[in-house]
Parts: C-alpha cells; sequence; structure tokens
C-alpha cells in the first residue's frame, strides 16, 4: 500500500490540468481500503474519491488524501428466465462492463456505451445518453460510509435518482465510497433507438436483425464523431446540465426565440439543451489563451494545454452570468468542482 505526497493528478482527470493531491493512494482491495481508512495520520484529513477523473474539475491542489478506487470484479449474482442481476465492482472501467454485458447478450446499457468513466461513479450523477440513465437498469449499490466504516445497501429508491442527479450529489455528498453496483439486465432486448442519430445510423449499418451489439456499435460510431476525444483535447464532456424549464418560464424564453429547441418530459416541464443557451450568448468555440469552449460542442469547456483549473472555472461562471442576464436562466455544473 503506497502513498504518494505531492503527486500530480495531471494524468489523472481528462481535464489535464496540472494540480496537485497532498496524499494520494491507489487501492485495489478492500482490506487496503480498510487498512488504509483505519490509519490515524490520515483518518482526520478530507478525502476525495477518484475514478477516471472524466466529471472532475480541480481549481486548485486537493489538500487531503486523493484515493483513487480500483476495485475489479464483475460477477452474476442470480439470474431467472428474464434477468440477470450482474454486480460490477467499483474501479470497473464503465465502457468494459457495458461490453462485457453486450457479449453476453445482457441488455439495457448498450445505449451507454463509451461514455468514460468507472463503474462506481455512475450512480453519482445517475449517467445517461441517448434516452437511457443508469437508473433504468440499477438494481442496488454497496457503499462504505467514511463517518463509521459502516457497509450501506442502497436500492433503487435510496438513491433518488434524477436527471444526472443522485442523493450521491446531494444529502449524502461526500459522505460514501460506492464499492459495487448491481445491475438487473434483461435476456431480452427492449431497443431505444428513436433518439438522436441512432436511427439513422443503424439504417447505413444496413442490418438485417437488430442486436443490441448494433445499438452499442452506432452509439460508439456517434460519440467517436461528436465528441472531442479527452486524450487530444482536455475536458469532461457536459459541463453543464440541461436546464428543466417551468410552462411559464419556458413560453417566455420561446414567445421571442421560436427556434429554441426543447424536449417536453411527461410531467410537462420543457429540457432545454444548456448548449443552445451559451451558443445564443457567444459562447460557442470562444478560446482565451489554453482555455475555451468547444467550436462544435458549445456545452464542452476545454483545456487546449497549459490552462488552470481557476481558467476553466472563471470561464464557467462568466458563461453563468451571461445565460443569466440574457435569459434569466440558471446553468447548474454537472462537473464536480473541487
Ligand atoms: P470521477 O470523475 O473520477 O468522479 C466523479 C465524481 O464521483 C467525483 O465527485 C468523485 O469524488 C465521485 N466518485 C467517483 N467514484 C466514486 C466512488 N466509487 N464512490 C463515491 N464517489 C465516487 N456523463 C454522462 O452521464 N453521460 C455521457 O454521455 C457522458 N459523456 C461524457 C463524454 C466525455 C468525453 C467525458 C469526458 C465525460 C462524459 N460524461 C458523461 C461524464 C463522465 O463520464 C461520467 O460522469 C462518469 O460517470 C464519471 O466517472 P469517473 O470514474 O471518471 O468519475
Ligand atoms: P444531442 O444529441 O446533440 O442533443 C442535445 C441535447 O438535447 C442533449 O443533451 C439531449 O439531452 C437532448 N435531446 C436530444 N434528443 C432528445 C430526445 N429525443 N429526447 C430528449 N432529449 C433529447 O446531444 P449530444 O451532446 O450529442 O449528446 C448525445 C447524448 O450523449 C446525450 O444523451 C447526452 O446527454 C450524452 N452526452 C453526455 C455528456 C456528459 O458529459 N454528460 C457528454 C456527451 C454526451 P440529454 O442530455 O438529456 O440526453
Amino acid at each position: 500500500m503506497k502513498i504518494y505526497e505531492n503527486f500530480s493528478l495531471k494524468t489523472y482527470h481528462t481535464f489535464g490540468i496540472e494540480v496537485n493531491a497532498r496524499y494520494f493512494i491507489e487501492i485495489t482491495s478492500m482490506a487496503d481500503l480498510h487498512q488504509f481508512l483505519n490509519h490515524p495520520f490520515y483518518k482526520g484529513l478530507p478525502k476525495l474519491i477518484l475514478g477516471e477523473g472524466s466529471n472532475v474539475l480541480f481549481s486548485q491542489h486537493f489538500e487531503g488524501v486523493v484515493i483513487k478506487l480500483s476495485l475489479k470484479g464483475i460477477n452474476i449474482v442470480k439470474e431467472d428466465a428474464d434477468n440477470v442481476w450482474m454486480k460490477a465492482a467499483a474501479g470497473e472501467i464503465w465502457h468494459d462492463f457495458v461490453l462485457h454485458c453486450i457479449a453476453r447478450d445482457f441488455a439495457g446499457v448498450e445505449n451507454l456505451s463509451l461514455i468514460p468513466g468507472t463503474v462506481g461513479a455512475a450512480p453519482m450523477q445517475n449517467i445517461g445518453a441517448y434516452g437511457v440513465e443508469l437508473a433504468d437498469s440499477f438494481d442496488s449499490l454497496t457503499a462504505l460510509r467514511l463517518s463509521d466504516h459502516k457497509i450501506c445497501i442502497f436500492d433503487h429508491n435510496d438513491c433518488q435518482f434524477g436527471y444526472r442527479e443522485s442523493i450521491f450529489k446531494k444529502s449524502y455528498k461526500d459522505q460514501f465510497i460506492i464499492l459495487s453496483v448491481m445491475f438487473k439486465l434483461n435476456k431480452k432486448p427492449t431497443f431505444r433507438v428513436e433518439y438522436g442519430a441512432i436511427q439513422q445510423t443503424l439504417a447505413e449499418m444496413d442490418i438485417k436483425e437488430l442486436k443490441i451489439q448494433h445499438v452499442s456499435q452506432a452509439v460508439i460510431h456517434i460519440r467517436q464523431q461528436k465528441l472531442p476525444d479527452p486524450k487530444k483535447i482536455g475536458n469532461a464532456g457536459s459541463f453543464f446540465k440541461n436546464p428543466i424549464l417551468s410552462p411559464i418560464d419556458f413560453k417566455n424564453i420561446f414567445a421571442t426565440n421560436p427556434e429554441m429547441p426543447y424536449f417536453l418530459d411527461q410531467s410537462g416541464y420543457y429540457k432545454v439543451p444548456a448548449a443552445w443557451f451559451i451558443e445564443k450568448c457567444g459562447w460557442k468555440g470562444h478560446r482565451s489563451g489554453d482555455t475555451g469552449v468547444h467550436a462544435h460542442h458549445a456545452l464542452v469547456l476545454v483545456n487546449y494545454g497549459n490552462s488552470s483549473g481557476s481558467d476553466i472555472k472563471n470561464l464557467a461562471e462568466k458563461i453563468q452570468e451571461s445565460v443569466k442576464i440574457k435569459f434569466s436562466i440558471e446553468l447548474i455544473p454537472e462537473v464536480n468542482i473541487f
């Protein structure tokens, strides 16, 4: 169990910002985790659990311990005629888990192909893409409470999943280490291909009989075309959540902006792409030094090389301010800022 001091996190998060952790440890077993958490020196220090660092912005050095969770393992816990319950350890790479399910014809997560990050971080913001979210195939999770090291089980209701939300981002923020997640997958797939370019991409693939493998391939293809690769340009995906507007707020803006894209949800609220507000305020393609807004994707803030975390944070605040002034809309960051 090696603990590093003044450790550079540059290659441990997808913004690629040069920033240090006062202490850093990579955990690969439960025994090491318990041993570390009981260590008297580190006990009182602030702790940050890190997966692949694809949804974090470090605006300053972290003056505590960064715990990179690399617990591994995927196994089937039970199955019946229709479903299989699959458990994955927190440190498994999310996309590897998705491919593992697809290879066995277990459906439910194929639309979530190629989302960066780990299994353990996935419930944090109820990851979602192409009309599907983690909550749709989630059964339960196991987590360690940092205050007393108690192991707790959270079922679906306990997690309070919402749109890119869970209890772990709200009232239980920074209080638990998610150790593993159990998924309830389907042996008979229900295809969700109505979203965006999936149908068109599948048509181009000229498929005879649709399978979850095809859906995954289509999603991978679209993502590779559209999204900036963090290995080439530092970013953390969508920086802000898409705002959900009440009918009154929506109508007020729509009256003067009839071209505004929107998606009406079941409760009568309107989701408007945050990217549209950002673009309307003139930020798309903006660049100042190495800090910018992606030219093809206004929701993605980027580090072209040597941005600092505070450069990115300042840009995010300026964007929020201008959207607030122009539209009276509060953009909420999706990225976890430390
Ligand atoms: P980290 O960034 O390491 O951590 C994120 C947060 O979770 C931090 O607050 C961290 O402390 C906490 N955390 C991490 N692991 C644990 C744990 N085991 N226990 C407790 N807390 C933990 N997200 C989507 O929802 N949909 C997308 O389509 C999507 N596309 C993306 C595309 C790109 C190019 C990028 C860069 C990001 C994208 N994201 C997307 C965001 C990101 O991939 C997800 O939020 C992912 O789940 C983050 O996983 P991670 O392991 O990198 O988490
Ligand atoms: P897109 O297809 O250009 O659509 C823009 C936005 O409109 C999306 O954010 C999406 O909301 C919404 N949308 C589009 N079609 C919709 C529909 N049929 N019903 C409801 N909402 C719809 O988006 P994109 O940026 O290329 O991303 C594609 C998918 O990948 C999206 O689901 C997006 O969330 C996900 N993604 C997420 C991140 C991240 O970091 N969180 C990064 C890249 C991509 P939703 O976001 O609610 O789907």
